[in-house]
């Protein structure tokens, strides 16, 4: 590919230099789930779906971290699922390296998975309980073509800092912490040399005091092994700490993103200043009317989700349009950062991907189509 291919390429927001570091790439991913039908559904041939993501667009660069935030059953963990191949899609495409894929089972399966290594949230249910240290990283350098000497076990266990690795290696997951059965999955991993992990809530299983750890080795085999990381997580808090980018989620839908310190210090859209205000933090005194100021309730059926802005029964802001016009992403400022909210409608979007179709919702004037790079700075 030329340069001036790549550039073409490039997703809305991307500065060229970016796109050339991009590794894996959402374009449009949707997944619909089937309901299951009653015996009137059935007979009415209706059909019924969880629209559990919805037109997602995104990029995972290398030696970055792009954390994906929002409350449970916001879709996040979904999206993490879909860029591993766990689903099929329902629309939409994935690319790693620029190249299109859909891993089917077998051998293509594993060619995808040896460069993207999913991690999750519980440690514990995802080792086994009869099999030591040694025997999970052995096979995963075998299944992954690599050799299983003790040198490259030892190898592992070192990058995760667990350290010195025969007081380790011998070990069945109940003997460990939560923290070190943790590296030990993120050592697994790590044994299919990959180009991307992507981690599902990787320490809210583990005590607070070890969470921070476990984070920074994440952030330090991002440096050391300049991996693409995407780190789905609830807590907003924990993201500006250790992200490089920050994308915002409510009911399947994207709705913010940016630059981390930009989007938890200056949120755009009021979803995400409900989850500002929402994270504890000791310096803030309760305001009894934040509440009122930030919204409240409950998330939306995903069967059934809100016309328009799906945030706009909780939304203090909404106006008659959010019911029933979808916001699509607006340019806040020159810094990357964009919003999927109406407040933003008169800041012009300035880029977009040569020959992308509009949002579903770009009607207004000056919208960019949805390609939007995650990171868009
Ligand atoms: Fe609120 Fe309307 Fe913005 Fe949605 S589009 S977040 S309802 S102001």
């Amino acid at each position: 590919m030329t340069d001036h291919d790549q550039e073409a390429a490039a997703p809305f927001g991307t500065r060229p230099s970016q796109a050339g570091d991009t590794v894996l790439e959402a374009r449009g991913v949707t997944k619909h789930f089937p309901v299951r039908r009653t015996a009137r559904e059935v007979l009415g041939r209706r059909r019924r779906a969880v629209r559990a993501v919805d037109d997602i667009s995104l990029c995972l660069r290398r030696g970055s971290v792009t954390a994906l935030v929002g409350e449970s059953g916001s879709g996040k963990s979904t999206v993490a699922r879909l860029l591993s191949q766990l689903h099929p899609l329902t629309q939409g495409e994935i690319r790693l390296l620029g190249v299109p894929v859909t891993a089917g089972r077998g051998r293509s399966f594993r060619a995808y998975v040896r460069q993207v290594q999913l991690i999750f949230q519980d440690p514990f249910a995802s080792l086994n309980p009869v099999h030591t240290v040694r025997y999970h990283l052995t096979r995963s350098l075998r299944i992954h073509g690599k050799q299983a000497t003790d040198a490259e076990v030892f190898q592992l266990l070192e990058r995760v800092q667990l350290i010195p690795p025969n007081e380790y290696v011998d070990k069945f997951p109940h003997e460990l912490s939560g923290g070190q059965r943790q590296r030990v999955a993120i050592a697994r991993a790590l044994g299919a040399d990959p180009k991307v992990l992507l981690a599902d809530e990787p320490v809210s299983m583990l005590d607070v005091s070890i969470r921070l750890g476990v984070l920074n080795l994440l952030r330090d085999l991002k440096t050391r092994l300049s991996l693409a990381i995407l780190y789905v997580t609830h807590d907003i808090a924990s993201a500006r700490y250790f992200a490089d980018t920050t994308l915002v989620m409510y009911a399947g839908r994207l709705v913010e993103g940016g630059d981390s310190e930009t989007v938890t210090q200056r949120p755009a859209h009021p979803y995400t200043q409900l989850l500002i205000a929402s994270a504890p933090d000791p310096d803030r005194i309760a305001d009894p009317g934040e509440q009122e100021e930030t919204g409240s309730g409950e998330p939306p059926s995903l069967i059934s989700p809100p016309r328009g802005c799906r945030f706009h029964p909780r939304c203090p802001k909404a106006m008659e349009r959010c019911r029933t016009e979808l916001p699509p992403r607006f340019e806040i400022g020159d810094d990357g950062q964009w919003a999927a909210c109406w407040l933003y409608e008169d800041r012009p979007v300035t880029t977009r991907i040569p020959g992308a179709a509009p949002s579903a919702g770009a009607s207004a004037p000056g919208v960019a189509g949805t390609m939007t790079e995650a990171t868009a700075s």
